[in-house]
């Protein structure tokens, strides 16, 4: 048995929080501790107590940091490591302009190992301990990504894209040998230590008729995988998706009628919805994910949260690495505060660190296992320095409350605001001369 006692500014969310003013909400500690026994927080609360629990376990006083659950992306491309920041065009022409030719890269077996390495790396520099995540077409791209994760007690989801049209045939399959191999990869990986298989169909676009009806077999017969795909992320997307579905209502019912929505259904972007859409993916427990640096990046537009939960749906929010241009989940909060504020709509502190931790558990529907500091949770677990550069200290001299604290962090903080990340217990952020490497 391993035991150590991790000391801090405790926070923790038990729901989301309807206001600013929903202190019920959450549990905030000031002098707290979380004692993590084998991977897993065995007590949590405060320092005194749960000290009085842990005998001799070795002590690491984070003090005055703030300890909250490490951090979940729910969309993003580890293909794409190296074409993040790549200039100048809309959606369809940055696929196939970079992202295609970098992903056809991934069908070299020790290539993808190292980019998935560096991949589970980064994450953790930035505070975030689980991601959705798409691989390549290649069933060797997402062994390597299961792998690295695995390597690291990580907790993943993912899954090799399934696309078998309209790109070069260097990232083609065919809808055979998608099903084939999603269920190779399912079976070898889906369930295994904390790894989760996500069934991923590309988009509409990129997968015919024939193939969405293996994704919806495959979605059938694994009811407990995940779905996850792009929606309506762009207006000539729509338009030559509504060209190669001619007999589908709209875009949502490419996947719709392939019964590949659900409560484990994550809908990246889905930014240009119609009323039926919104309405389906409300009825069916579907979750639109909002990717606010990459939206702003691709100039795909403005994701409207607070009509979409008006209609009782649950957002969740990501990077989108590499349309994103960040890693951090703390970026994605600034941008998406932006994007929110453009529309009238407001992202208080309160609700957007409950996004990022617990918020996109339970969009994941892992929040029996992540996204919180409670006892039984996995130990994954984010360090924050609300003093990480200069201008965030100078600013954080007037900071009267935990509210405005926490707004500061969202809005100026990156990974150097990232101390240390736990994953199932044990440290991985690396110093920043070994980031540099
Ligand atoms: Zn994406």
């Amino acid at each position: 048995m391993t035991e150590t006692l991790l000391r801090g500014r405790l926070l923790t969310f038990h729901r989301e929080p309807a206001g600013p003013e929903d202190h019920a909400a959450y549990s905030y500690v000031e002098d707290g501790a979380v004692l993590v026994r084998d991977g897993l927080i065995a007590a949590s609360g405060e320092h005194g107590h749960v000290a009085a629990t842990a005998g001799d376990a070795p002590v690491i006083d984070h003090r005055p940091h703030l300890l909250m659950p490490g951090f979940i992306d729910a969309h993003i491309h580890y293909p794409q490591v190296q074409i993040v920041a790549s200039w100048g065009s809309q959606l369809l022409d940055w696929l196939n302009g970079y992202t295609f030719p970098a992903e056809a890269e991934f069908t070299n077996a020790q290539h993808a190992r190292a980019m998935a390495g560096r991949f589970c790396d980064l994450l953790t520099d930035h505070g975030t301990t689980t991601a959705a995540a798409f691989c390549s077409v290649h069933a060797s791209s997402a062994e390597a990504l299961f792998a690295e994760a695995a390597d690291r007690d990580m907790r993943i989801v993912a899954g090799k894209t399934m696309m078998d049209r309209n790109a070069p045939d260097s990232v083609l399959d065919t809808p055979r040998s998608s099903y084939d191999d999603s269920k190779a990869l399912i079976a070898a990986w889906h369930g295994k230590g904390r790894a989760s298989y996500a069934i991923t169909p590309r988009f509409a676009i990129t997968s015919s008729p024939e193939q969405m009806e293996m994704a919806g077999a495959l979605a059938a017969e694994h009811p407990d995988c995940h779905v996850q795909t792009h929606l309506s992320e762009n207006h000539d997307e729509i338009a030559f998706t509504a060209e190669l579905y001619p007999g589908a209502r709209d875009y949502l019912d490419v996947y719709e009628s392939h019964g590949l929505l659900g409560p484990r259904t994550l809908l990246g972007h889905a930014i240009h919805l119609k009323d039926r859409e919104i309405g389906a993916i409300s009825e069916t427990g579907s979750h639109p994910v909002f990717c606010p640096t990459s939206n702003l990046f691709l100039g795909s537009g403005l994701f409207d949260d607070s009509g979409l939960r008006a209609r009782g749906i649950r957002n969740g929010i990501a990077t989108d690495i590499g349309a994103g241009t960040s890693y951090s989940m703390l970026r994605t909060l600034d941008e998406g505060y932006k994007i929110l504020q453009l529309q009238n709509q407001q992202l208080h502190a309160l609700r957007a660190f409950h996004w990022v931790t617990r918020g996109n558990a339970e969009v994941l529907g892992m929040a029996d296992r992540i996204g919180t500091l409670d006892a039984g949770s996995e130990a994954d677990v984010v360090v924050i320095d609300p003093r990480a550069t200069p201008a965030m200290a100078l600013r954080m001299d007037r900071a009267g409350s935990l509210a405005e604290e926490l707004f500061v962090i969202q809005m100026m903080g990156d990974d150097r605001a990232i101390a240390q990340t736990y994953v199932a217990g044990m440290p991985r952020k690396r110093k920043a001369h070994q980031e540099a490497r």
